[in-house]
């Protein structure tokens, strides 16, 4: 197939439109059959419940093509894993595993022209979401609801290398205990945007976000888990049950142990000893892992040994070994490439 004539190197992290999206819709209790459409726009009751309540989720994962020329995605399951997850904490109805995995091929399939070519760095993101869609004024959970699959190409993460981000600890908190942290749904951004914008305003990239019972412990950013190398090179990430469970850190943790022979510990990890690790990077599906040079708690600066310049030693391999598998030139493990084409 003709691939669009798009500059791959170049195209940034927004949205580029496609020709077609996946669309399901639930009603009387049931999925329909789903199809491919052309329309990009949505019309819905001013007083659907997603607009006023925010009853929404959604996933994140990509297609490209690998080193010999096959469209793939990446562990899809555990993204249809975590959006029925996600829609049973916020009572939506599940969309099943199979039609969800249905639904990512078909979707990739009808956009293989937006799918990028190896080596370029570029990918083909995918996002599916399920929101309900009919009138609801009286608080309760919506009884119609909506799945989509949009796609858009994205340009390489880090143009010209990764460069270390420097963060901060926010003063305010993202997911409480026993709430929702540990989904991947609306509400949780929507309540990051202002955490964010000010550490933006500040000149730092992220926000380290602790534990909000009692601001002691490591939680995540706002979008990406935390991930950590000790001096004596074991990799630790923090265990908590607000964290949304990154499937970038779960597949970085599995490639850490069995293909680099690493230690490897989930565990509690103190603010207080953040200051004693080697390296810290932020996993997830956008960049992998970004590296983290600083850290600032109010004023007081935490300087990993790795620096500003580049990615630290470890993590570089865990970057490398997890980009390898998914680019097709490292063997990887049973089940992690779905083949589409
Ligand atoms: C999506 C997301 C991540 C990263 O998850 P991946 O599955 O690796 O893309 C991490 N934290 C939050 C809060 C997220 O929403």
């Amino acid at each position: 197939m003709d691939k669009k004539n798009i500059d791959w190197s170049n195209i940034g992290f927004g949205y580029i439109k496609t020709d077609k999206r996946y669309v399901s819709n639930y009603s009387n209790g049931k999925w329909d059959d789903g199809q491919i459409i052309d329309d990009d726009m949505i019309t819905m009751s001013e007083c659907a419940c997603v607009l006023q309540y925010a009853q929404t989720i959604f996933e994140g994962l990509k297609a490209y093509t690998t080193k010999d020329g096959h469209i793939v995605v990446f562990r899809p399951d555990l993204n249809a894993e975590r959006l029925a997850n996600s829609a049973k904490r916020m009572e939506m109805p599940v969309f099943p595993v199979e039609k969800f995995i249905d639904s990512i091929e078909q979707v990739v399939r009808a956009n293989e022209a937006y799918v990028p070519p190896y080596g370029t760095g570029a990918s083909l993101y995918l996002r599916p979401y399920m929101f309900g869609i009919n009138p609801v004024i009286g608080v309760k959970p919506a009884d119609e609801f909506q799945y989509r699959v949009f796609t858009t190409p994205v340009g390489p993460y880090f143009k010209g290398g990764a460069k270390p981000l420097t963060i901060k600890i926010s003063d305010f908190d993202r997911a409480a205990p026993k709430g929702t942290g540990y989904i991947k749904a609306g509400l949780n951004y929507a309540m990051s945007l202002h955490a964010i914008v000010t550490a933006h305003n500040e000149g730092f990239d992220e926000n380290m976000y602790l534990d909000a019972a009692t601001r002691t412990k490591v939680e995540e950013t706002g979008g990406a888990n935390f991930l950590f190398v000790t001096k004596d090179n074991k990799i630790v990430t923090p265990k908590s049950d607000s964290i949304l469970p990154s499937i970038t850190r779960r597949s970085l943790m599995t490639v850490a142990k069995d293909y680099l022979g690493l230690e490897v510990e989930e565990r509690e990890v103190y603010l207080d000893e953040v200051k004693d690790f080697a390296e810290c990077g932020l996993c997830g599906t956008a960049a992998v892992i970004s590296p983290v040079g600083k850290i600032n708690n109010h004023g007081e600066e935490i300087c990993f040994p790795s620096g500003m310049d580049e990615m630290g030693p470890v993590t570089k391999k865990l970057y490398d070994t997890l980009t390898g598998i998914q680019m097709g030139r490292i063997e990887a493990p049973e089940g992690w490439i779905k083949t589409i084409d």
